[in-house]
């Protein structure tokens, strides 16, 4: 039987969210979810905003109570955004909790966030290498991750496309062998995808598989139910198309391949 694991899902303890737990489990329930991750925002000192910390023993508390209401798995995660000033204290704060996910994001860096047309225009031309450089900063001096959160996120806020992104081969071939050495997971972010508006992850997963790459992980990075495992199963006849059948599941701190 076909499983469906959504790894990347933001409920009201993040702070752009307003998703209640509750509510999550149950939309996921009549998906027919197996597996679930909270992932809620940790990103000390995001530019712009005075932070975006939550309350962790609370939350984990919460999610602890909400496993006792359903048979699907929830795993108790985190999604960090790296910069290189709070780079130590993400890896801090995670040793010090007994997080079952962590994602491993870049959205600014202590300059900007990558998202804003501030960052386009502070960078101009060099926006999606530095994007890169910093991604290849992160997945090599951070440890304390799971799989690295949309590799694709310039491609979500700033049009850049899949053949803009793959154009830096030696920076994405880094990171995607950085990872592989680690032993880390890769994710198909599919937030925002429609059939018009679909982000062509599969050169990324092509190179990913080439270079040795294993373990794969989808995430919905839903912010509100009906975002949860969106496109997952068109997302899956595209990736199939590359022989990919497998995707990782993470359990016990380790992977394993599934076909869901
Ligand atoms: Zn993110
Ligand atoms: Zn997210």
């Amino acid at each position: 039987m076909n499983k469906t694991l959504d790894y990347h899902v933001h409920s009201k303890w993040s702070l752009d969210s307003v998703l209640n737990v509750d509510e999550a489990i149950r939309f996921a329930e009549n998906m027919w979810v197996n597996e679930i991750a909270f992932t809620e925002h940790l990103d000390f000192g995001f530019p712009e905003k005075e932070s975006a910390i939550i309350n962790i023993p609370e939350y984990i508390d919460d999610l602890k109570i909400h496993q006792t209401t359903t048979n699907i798995k929830i795993l108790k995660g985190i999604e960090v955004g790296i910069t290189e000033s709070n780079l130590r204290e993400s890896q801090r704060i995670i040793s010090n909790f007994d997080f079952d996910f962590v994602i491993a994001s870049v959205h600014a860096n202590d300059i900007v966030p990558f998202c804003s047309t501030k960052a386009k225009l502070y960078y101009g031309d060099r926006l999606l290498e530095t994007y890169l450089k910093h991604v290849l900063y992160v997945v090599k001096n951070f440890d304390n991750f799971n799989t690295l959160g949309h590799l694709d996120y310039l491609l979500r806020y700033q049009n850049f496309s899949i053949s803009d992104l793959m154009s830096f081969k030696t920076l994405v071939d880094e990171i995607l062998g950085t990872l592989i050495y680690k032993n880390k997971a890769i994710e198909i972010n599919t937030k925002g995808y429609t059939e018009d508006n679909f982000r062509d992850f599969k050169p990324v997963l092509e190179r990913f598989c080439l270079l040795g790459g294993k373990w794969i992980t989808f995430g919905s990075d839903a912010h509100k139910s009906a975002s949860i495992v969106h496109y997952f199963s068109e997302t899956k006849t595209i990736i199939n198309e590359l022989g990919i059948l497998d995707f990782a599941k993470y359990s016990d701190d380790r992977w394993s391949l599934l076909n869901y």
